[in-house]
């Protein structure tokens, strides 16, 4: 069985890179057909307003959504996570969404002086090692709803320390980052995204 990397923009090959360094056989997703037999699939950051529109003229935004509903392990990154969240803020007035994690996400969050840094950030269940997370004009977790497991966060913003934001959460079959894990040689996040691929489907 195979796991699939939306292949449409973004950071396809380092998505790819990582699944197969755990032994894992890939295949990009780039039309309607490929979403076949997958038992997971990553949406890569990239620019969500693009992958938005790419989504649509490629004809899988109907069909993704229909497996997304049923359930298939989705694994998104940065633009990836925008994608599937149920609420975004700041996005374009067209831009589509997949709506299957009860997160709401402001694009760009981090404002323009921290559009980009790194930062080491402890993942529940990934052991003591914090990951090295690299955020690229990332969203922030405004809200998560209920359902939603939120697997490690960062300090709020100046004067709000304690108002800390979720960067990695999970609900059901749904993995999201709202940095980009592919771009270290870190494997565990990957690895815990194959982990779900492989549990008994509800
Ligand atoms: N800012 C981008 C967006 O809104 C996401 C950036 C990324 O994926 N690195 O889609």
């Amino acid at each position: 069985m195979t796991v699939g990397v939306l292949a449409l923009q973004g950071d396809v090959r380092e998505h790819a890179a990582a699944l197969a360094d755990l032994g894992e056989t890939v295949r990009p997703v780039l039309r309607p057909d490929d979403l076949s037999g997958l038992r997971g699939l990553v949406l890569p950051g990239g620019e969500s307003t693009t992958l938005s529109l790419l989504l649509e003229s490629s004809g899988l935004f109907e069909p993704l959504g229909e497996a997304l509903r049923r359930g298939l392990p989705v694994f998104g990154t940065c633009a990836g996570m925008i994608l599937l969240a149920d609420r975004v803020l700041d996005g374009r007035a067209d831009q589509r969404r997949f709506g299957v994690i009860d997160l709401t996400i402001r694009r760009n969050g981090y404002g323009r002086q921290v559009a980009s840094f790194e930062c080491d950030v402890e993942v529940a269940g990934l052991g003591a090692d914090p990951l090295h997370a690299v955020f690229i004009r990332a969203p922030v977790v405004e809200e998560s709803g209920p359902g939603v497991e939120v697997l490690a966060t960062l300090p709020g913003p100046a004067g709000q320390p304690d108002h800390r934001r979720p960067v990695v959460c999970r609900q059901g079959p749904v993995l999201v980052t709202a940095f980009h894990p592919e771009l270290t040689g870190d494997r565990r996040l990957h690895q815990f995204f194959v982990e779900m691929t492989k549990e008994e489907r509800r």
